[in-house]
């Protein structure tokens, strides 16, 4: 959910045409492949189109011109994210269950987290970003084998599919929060704990729940719906702040 996009099915490609070059608006970069329609993409700030391999510049070039509203939108949304993208850094910004603190580094021989008011503290020997930013992965890492893993099994206990579920893995996934296969593994992206628990819960109901319906059915949201009322909230909340907590 990292990348956003537009598609436009394209009818009538010029084959064969000879192509002049032109420079595309938004320094725009061309990915062509086999594919049979145009899409445009925001991917880490810059524009990516996609298209066939045999799309003209001048076809490029318009489709760029019919989403130019949505490009810029999207730009601007794009540098506000890149800017509150998490760094672990001494006076950097972290959003924490949904609160916004201060992280603070502070010498100490025993490696631990905590919050305290508006700071969040790591605590640590001789720290640095990159000591800290391992420091924060296992402290997330921890929190989620805690939390996620025992309420999971419990839910899947609850529906009946404990034997169903026959793994839970904490992962730093590319883009995903949790997964399942329908082997019955379970994953979290343990990152989910910089998120409120209500989110968490949510996320857990989510992928318990597809150990019963492996789709996206109606089926399937009423049951998460039965859980988790008002799971379109956690979804749209998770959208909104999502990029916070990747590291
Ligand atoms: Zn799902």
């Amino acid at each position: 959910m990292r990348q956003s996009q537009r598609h436009l099915k394209v009818a009538n490609l010029n084959f064969g045409r000879q192509r002049t070059r032109s420079t595309l608006p938004f320094g725009c970069a061309v990915e062509r492949s086999k594919r049979k329609t145009l899409a445009v993409y925001i991917i880490q700030g810059k524009v990516v189109v996609r298209c066939p391999s045999r799309a003209s510049t001048t076809q490029i070039a318009g489709f760029l011109n019919e989403n130019k509203t949505w490009i810029e939108q999207r730009m601007v949304e794009e540098s506000v994210r890149l800017k509150q993208a998490l760094r672990v850094e001494r006076g950097a910004k972290i959003f924490y269950r949904a609160r916004e603190l201060t992280i603070v580094f502070r010498e100490g021989r025993k490696a631990r987290i905590l919050v305290d008011a508006d700071k969040f503290i790591i605590q640590g020997h001789r720290l640095t970003p990159a000591k800290a930013r391992l420091q924060l992965k296992e402290f997330l890492i921890d929190k989620a084998s805690e939390y996620i893993i025992p309420r999971a099994r419990g839910l899947a206990h609850y529906l009946g599919v404990d034997r169903k579920l026959k793994e839970i893995k904490l992962r730093k996934t590319k883009s995903k929060w949790g997964h399942c296969t329908s082997t019955g593994v379970i994953q979290y992206n343990y990152l989910i704990m910089l998120a409120p628990y209500s989110i968490i819960d949510y996320m857990i109901t989510h992928e318990v729940c597809h150990m019963l319906h492996m789709d996206h059915s109606q089926r399937f949201w009423n049951l998460v719906d039965s859980l988790c009322p008002n799971s379109e909230h956690y979804v749209t909340w998770l959208k909104e702040h999502e990029h916070r907590f990747w590291i």
